[in-house]
């Protein structure tokens, strides 16, 4: 779903050579979001329409949808023993092309992004965009100062080799509370678990709240979900 030449879109899809798209388009039998198309080097994205003589090669809406995701589902859109969170949408929206913007753990609950935009995804998921992603946790020991500070600063995985950026540890309590928010701008394996395992602390419970400019609408109930306005980056338009 990368954007290809308009040329070498239609030369694939209708398999033709590229010297019989110029012809095409010479004769003003190709449209591009309705209109005549005339250069052979316009650029197709995932969601332009485009046809040819009428003939629809490609017209996919995008979507952009939020889910409050319960415990004991699959972040996956298939899985052959469990619930997957794609099962949980209503049929009628349920489209293939829908994939998850960032996956939660199977007894994670809380805000799920899906959309069939492979940028906007990407966009969210990439730690260099700067996208917070922010949890509730629940744990089973207390929150310590030395935490915070270890968050803030970063810990090696060695499994992935990799340090994890500064992540915000936010007790909700001033003593001994085993609530926390926690702000991470990257979403490695398990990570919260992981971090909080280094301290020899168990996370009871997860609950993501937000992702970015998006919030978890707390009108849906568990295994619900809508369709958003997908408030794309300014430097996008
Ligand atoms: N970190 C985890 O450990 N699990 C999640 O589901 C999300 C972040």
């Amino acid at each position: 779903s990368k954007h290809a030449r308009l040329d070498r879109f239609i030369s694939a899809r209708k398999g033709i050579p590229r010297r019989s798209v110029k012809h095409l388009l010479a004769q003003r039998r190709v449209r591009i979001d309705g209109d005549i198309a005339a250069d052979a080097n316009h650029r197709i994205g995932p969601f332009t329409r485009v046809e040819v003589d009428g003939d629809i090669l490609q017209n996919l809406r995008p979507r952009y949808l939020m889910m409050n995701k319960p415990a004991g589902v699959v972040s996956a859109t298939r899985d052959s023993r469990h619930t997957t969170v794609l099962d949980l949408i209503p049929e009628e929206g349920r489209d293939t092309d829908l994939h998850i913007a960032g996956r939660l753990d199977f007894n994670s609950t809380g805000l799920l992004l899906l959309t069939n935009d492979g940028r906007f995804s990407r966009w969210l998921c990439d730690a260099d965009s700067g996208v917070i992603k922010r949890y509730r946790v629940t744990l089973r020991d207390p929150v310590t100062a030395d935490m915070v500070t270890v968050f803030a600063k970063g810990m090696h995985f060695g499994f992935e080799d990799i340090v994890t950026r500064p992540a915000r540890l936010t007790p909700l309590a001033s003593d001994g509370t085993h609530q926390a928010d926690v702000a991470l701008s990257e979403g490695r394996y398990h990570q919260i678990k992981r971090m909080f395992g280094r301290f020899n602390n168990e996370v009871l419970a997860l609950h993501r709240y937000a992702i970015g400019p998006f919030e978890l609408d707390d009108a849906l109930a568990p295994g619900q979900s809508k369709a958003i306005a997908p408030q794309l980056p300014a430097q996008w338009s």
